[in-house]
């Protein structure tokens, strides 16, 4: 074998093995494996006598982490304060949809036995001889492993000879869930490039990356960064009893008519000359009730996954908001027109006034907060705002499927007050915590 088939069997079969070691440990997002993946690393990044060559290496508890989770990071200062960070997670999202194979899921050789049942969709272009199955391997710890590989031989370097760039790699947690993992990476960042006059030149993160068709024989690396943002969206209909329902608003069909236009929506992409992002989809949507009933549900909401190039928050939302109004006014006209032509056909027409027109309003959360202010002084609503964030913060969707399933509210969140406005709102999906 030649001395570089050899290395790169070598590089191969270590991250191969770091790979599925980090699998093995069940790290779904948020939860104390986390805790446990991010000390393997670490052991990982010291085994073999390497521990003293970085100048920092440890593990960073996030600050009020109620799992107690922490990064993992390793520093190696080099001859110029110019530094790389190598970037990378730890945490997966669940494993229930493997199915009748999840109690394999975290075990890429028994996986491999069961390769036809994953396969489902074959290509035949496709070699899978040698793919890796099983939660997180690809997203991302076989990432997280190259990193791990490549600090160390760093480290192996630096033990011989200062390394003419510094280095420092993070692993983090809740990547999968609130990035709070990350966030407190940039304060870590931030404390290293004061302390050592670091100047930060870039960042690699090893995320996975995909074919972009089929039988696509390239292997990216893309450059730049995609944003997130996340708009939430609460939807305040009308409750009434199903056998009236023109007295109500049904707020999933407010939530399915916003989501039918905005989801999947190219018109709501961002584009650089030769780039487009991934549309916008929903990443959740759900009414607040918790049982039957023949109640129409009029509280709905519903979160939009958008990735961004440039657009920023403030942008993004008054374009929303624009297609909201218009969205919102097409549909109370079509049920205006319903009503219409239901009362005509039932008869109920006879003897009824000229009935008003429906009317919807769009409030951003700081529009709301500000109403909210006017009407009840802020001294109530910030002292509400922290009662509710305090109770509700660590588990806020599990507690609202709890909550406000109807107009007496069983934890006084809400009153009939705010579930009468016939509102959609544009903003955070804590807005559930003013109490009005
Ligand atoms: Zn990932």
């Amino acid at each position: 074998m030649s001395k570089r088939k050899e290395t790169e069997k070598h590089w191969y079969e270590t991250v191969q093995s770091y790979t599925e070691q980090l699998v093995s440990i069940r790290s779904v997002s948020p939860g104390t494996g986390e805790i446990l993946v991010v000390e393997r690393v670490l052991a990982l990044l010291c085994a073999g006598g390497i521990r003293h060559t970085y100048t920092e290496h440890g593990l960073d508890a996030l600050e009020h982490d109620p799992y107690g989770r922490q990064n993992a990071y390793a520093f190696l200062r080099g001859k110029s304060s110019e530094t790389i960070v190598l970037l990378g997670h730890i945490d997966t999202v669940d494993t229930k949809d493997y199915g009748p194979l999840e109690k394999w899921a975290l075990s890429p050789d028994e996986l491999a036995h069961r390769r036809d049942r994953l396969i489902q969709r074959k290509d035949e272009t496709e070699d899978t001889a040698d793919w890796m199955f099983g939660r997180g391997t690809a997203d991302m710890k076989s990432g997280v492993a190259v990193n791990i590989a490549l600090m160390r031989r760093m480290a192996e370097l630096a033990q011989r000879e200062q390394l003419p760039l510094s280095i420092v790699f993070l692993a983090t947690p809740d990547e999968e869930n609130e990035s709070a993992g990350v966030l407190q990476a940039v304060q870590y960042l931030l404390r290293l490039r004061e302390q050592y006059g670091l100047h930060y030149i870039g960042a690699i993160n090893t995320d996975f990356t995909t074919a972009l068709y089929p039988g696509d024989p390239h292997h990216y690396a893309f450059l730049g960064t995609v944003g997130k943002l996340l708009p939430s969206f609460l939807c305040i209909g009308r409750e009434s009893h199903v056998g009236t329902p023109f007295n109500g608003l049904d707020a999933n069909l407010l939530a399915a008519e916003l989501i039918s236009d905005l989801s999947m929506n190219d018109e709501l992409c961002d584009r650089l000359p030769g780039q487009i992002t991934a549309p916008p989809v929903t990443l959740h949507a759900a009414d607040l009730k918790t049982r039957y009933d023949v109640q129409i549900p009029f509280i709905t909401y519903f979160y939009l996954n958008v990735l961004t190039f440039t657009t920023g928050p403030d942008a993004l939302l008054e374009r929303l908001r624009q297609r909201t109004i218009t969205v919102i006014n097409h549909l109370l006209q079509r049920i205006d027109a319903a009503e219409e032509r239901w009362s005509t056909a039932s008869g109920v027409r006879q003897g009824v006034t000229q009935r008003q027109a429906r009317v919807g309003t769009v409030l951003s959360y700081a529009e709301l907060y500000r109403e909210t202010v006017q009407h009840v002084g802020k001294e109530r609503v910030d002292a509400d705002l922290k009662t509710e964030w305090e109770r509700w913060s660590s588990n806020i969707d599990a507690i609202l499927s709890t909550c406000c399933a109807n107009s007496r509210c069983p934890k006084g969140c809400c009153s009939n007050d705010c579930v009468r406005a016939s509102r959609s709102t544009i903003g955070a999906k804590r807005i559930f915590s003013i109490s009005l």
